[in-house]
């Protein structure tokens, strides 16, 4: 598995691609999530240390088929137009949920779980943004870069690039400008 491959609005991957090693994630916040092998167990990690400080994280969505992406896509054209949908959510084929290493976390606060932009001001969100590099984690879509990866911030939505992490975090990096600085 190719841990550093770029996915986004202009590479696209196959309908066929599937990672090799999916396993059940084991979420509390839903039943049937995959997540690729390593990238699981090395959120595990991260989620323990966040646990030591009193922070408790869990995954919402991890990996999305194909034909799953298509039909969210389809569902949010049809409730909210096309342009809209361009820019809120990925085209089938253009999602990094597809290849199993992207996973979307939520917080618990008081047995109440948050989820995408409610989790913004969390001290959780804020310290799993400085510490997600330690276990190979990024966070793809980082405020002040829309412009280079043609997304709107996410603070809830986590790449696993394993050993590059590091990196990109060191350098305030996002995956695109990896790959434009290696042209
Ligand atoms: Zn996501």
């Amino acid at each position: 598995m190719d841990y550093r491959i770029l996915v986004n609005k202009t590479n696209s991957i196959s309908k066929d691609f599937k990672p090799d090693y999916l396993v059940n994630a084991q979420s509390k916040y839903k039943d049937d999530i995959l997540l690729e092998e390593e990238t699981l167990h090395s959120f595990r990690k991260l989620q323990e240390e966040a646990l030591q400080f009193g922070y408790q994280i869990d995954i919402m969505s991890g990996y999305r088929s194909f034909d799953y992406q298509d039909k969210i896509y389809n569902d949010l054209v049809k409730e909210k137009g096309f342009n809209y949908a361009l820019r809120a959510i990925a085209k089938p084929g253009c999602s990094e949920h597809q290849t199993g290493l992207a996973l979307d976390f939520c917080v618990y606060d008081n047995d109440k779980c948050y989820v995408e932009h409610e989790i913004l001001n969390f001290p959780a969100t804020k310290w799993v943004h400085s510490n997600c590099h330690k276990y190979g984690f990024i966070v793809r879509y980082p405020m002040d870069k829309e412009e280079i990866t043609s997304y709107n911030y996410e603070p809830w939505h986590l790449r696993y690039v394993g050993d590059l992490a590091l990196y990109l975090y060191n350098n305030d990096k996002t995956l695109e400008e990896y790959y434009l600085e290696k042209e």
